[in-house]
């Protein structure tokens, strides 16, 4: 028989559970990855470093499945058009894939598979993104989790060597339907421009394989360093995460290997952030409506601003320009790199809905614009916790406190100073909040208030009185 496997958040060779079937039943496969026109037509940014980190990962792909004598078809149209047309083409009697649990992905399948069937070809689609998915992990009642500790400790609990055994799927790839080099659209042809993704990622399976190895030797200290932006605590494998250039499986098992070899806590602190990924994903697949509701649906009442006002606030905070230095710097460098800390996640999607009382839809939009590791469901949850108004999310009334958040998290102002150098010259004490300096340190450090930086664009207290009266709807309904 004859297969087509579609790659599409999974961009490797290695451990891949579609490829690994397809390998395995058919004689020859082809191997196919689609530019999603759906998909990439609404991109406004044409310099958007995502679409080349996909394009530089399917280079590589392509390369390596070149070197056992296959190759990789490239094709920029719609995937509903391309995937039959292309199986047609190729006369397989099966695609192979790996699922998706987004609901436009779960539509965008079940139409792809019914214009297949109509040729007679199957669609297949396996686990892969996932250690655990959809209906695997349960309460007892039957229900899908919707607080993540048992959640957790369910999944722990499921957890053994079989879920975490790697599929063999590279020590077969002598199946792969042998090509001539097949053309491939450059990322011009596809409306886009280079970014400066290259000077700090190394995309691809070797990319992710690479970061993989360095934070391996830092897995220990996870737990203690992981919360600190100046720290080079996390992973930062996210962006590896969101398009499959490592499997998951790989992940867990070392993290978990490593915990069951001498207790680490920062091995099981990460896996436990797995988890999280893992969690996210069966809340989306269970509560689709959540991408567009609060999870919650009381919190729906809530009357967020969005007049001129609330405009311009959210402008301030997109360019990192609201006089609260912690929240400035985590968005600069949002916007400079694509990526930003998880603590910093917290804090200025907590600013945003609970200092300027601004939708956390709005923010939601425009981190799903900027982040590399966009991925609906991590950054929905993200949102949601944040706001309140998610599954088992931050209670309403605990409200970060910026100033405080940034002494702790940045006490020596190490990661202000990179990202808003203007400030650079203040003292430890006073980089969290310029406001308060007396204007002699203003004065040496250059600082001028409203002119080199902003002054905050509101209170923190004032702000925090109105997020309470504001949630308050929720409480009367309860
Ligand atoms: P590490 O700390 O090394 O964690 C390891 C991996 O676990 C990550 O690569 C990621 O795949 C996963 N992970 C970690 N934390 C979470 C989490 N809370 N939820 C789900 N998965 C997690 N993560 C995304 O991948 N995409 C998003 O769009 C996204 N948006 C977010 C929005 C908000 C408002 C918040 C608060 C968090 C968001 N996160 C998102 C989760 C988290 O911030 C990032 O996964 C993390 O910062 C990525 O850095 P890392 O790879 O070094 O993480």
């Amino acid at each position: 028989a004859k297969g087509l496997m579609w790659f599409r958040r999974d961009l490797r060779t290695h451990d891949n559970a579609a490829l690994f079937y397809a390998l395995k039943h058919c004689e020859q496969v082809h191997c196919v990855f689609v530019y999603d026109k759906t998909i990439l037509d609404q991109l406004a940014n044409k310099a958007d470093r995502r679409v080349e980190f996909i394009w530089e990962s399917c280079m590589a792909l392509k390369k390596k499945l070149q070197g056992f004598g296959g190759d990789l078809h490239m094709v920029y149209d719609k995937a509903e058009k391309a995937i039959p047309e292309l199986a047609t083409k190729l006369g397989v009697q099966a695609v192979f894939t790996n699922k998706d649990y987004e609901p436009a992905a779960i539509d965008r399948d079940i139409t792809v598979g019914k214009t297949l069937q109509g040729n007679d070809v199957a669609l297949f689609r396996f686990k892969d993104q996932a250690i655990f998915e959809e209906d695997e992990v349960l309460t007892q009642a039957g229900k899908f989790f919707s607080v993540f500790t048992p959640f957790k400790n369910a999944c722990l609990k499921k957890l053994d060597e079989f879920h975490l055994t790697p599929y063999p799927s590279e020590a077969r790839l002598g199946a792969l339907a042998q090509e001539s080099k097949l053309p491939v659209p450059d990322l011009e042809d596809m409306g886009f421009k280079r970014t400066n993704l290259l000077d700090m990622i190394k995309p691809g399976e070797e990319g992710a394989l690479d970061a993989f190895d360095d934070f391996l030797n830092r897995i220990d200290k996870y737990k203690v360093a992981r919360d600190f932006p100046a720290v080079k605590g996390v992973s930062y494998l996210s962006v590896h995460n969101r398009f499959g250039t490592i499997s998951v499986r790989r992940l867990a098992k070392a993290a978990y290997d490593r915990f069951k070899l001498d207790g680490s806590e920062g091995a099981m602190g990460w896996l436990n952030e797995l988890i999280w990924r893992d969690f996210y994903f069966q809340i989306i697949y269970h509560r689709p409506d959540a991408a567009e509701k609060a999870f919650k649906p009381e919190y729906d009442q809530i009357r967020w601003d969005d007049d001129e006002k609330a405009q311009q606030l959210f402008k301030a905070w997109c360019e990192g320009k609201t006089g609260y230095p912690l929240v400035d710097a985590a968005q600069r460098q949002l916007n400079q790199t694509g990526f930003q800390h998880n603590r910093l996640r917290m804090v200025t999607a907590s600013f945003l809905t609970k200092d300027l009382g601004i939708d956390w839809r709005w923010g939601e939009r425009y981190f799903a614009e900027q982040l590399n590791d966009f991925d609906l469901s991590a950054n929905n949850g993200g949102w949601q916790w944040a706001a309140s108004t998610g599954c088992d999310a931050q209670p309403y009334f605990r409200i970060f406190n910026p100033y405080s958040q940034s002494e702790k998290f940045d006490a020596e102002g190490k990661f202000i100073r990179k990202y808003c150098p203007e400030l650079a010259k203040l003292s430890n004490k006073h980089i969290h909040n310029p406001a308060e300096c007396p204007p002699f340190e203003l004065q040496m450090a250059d600082v001028v208030l409203g002119e080199t930086y902003p002054r905050p664009v509101v209170e923190h207290d004032v702000a925090r009185k109105k997020t309470l009266e504001r949630y308050a709807v929720v409480k009367k309904e309860k």
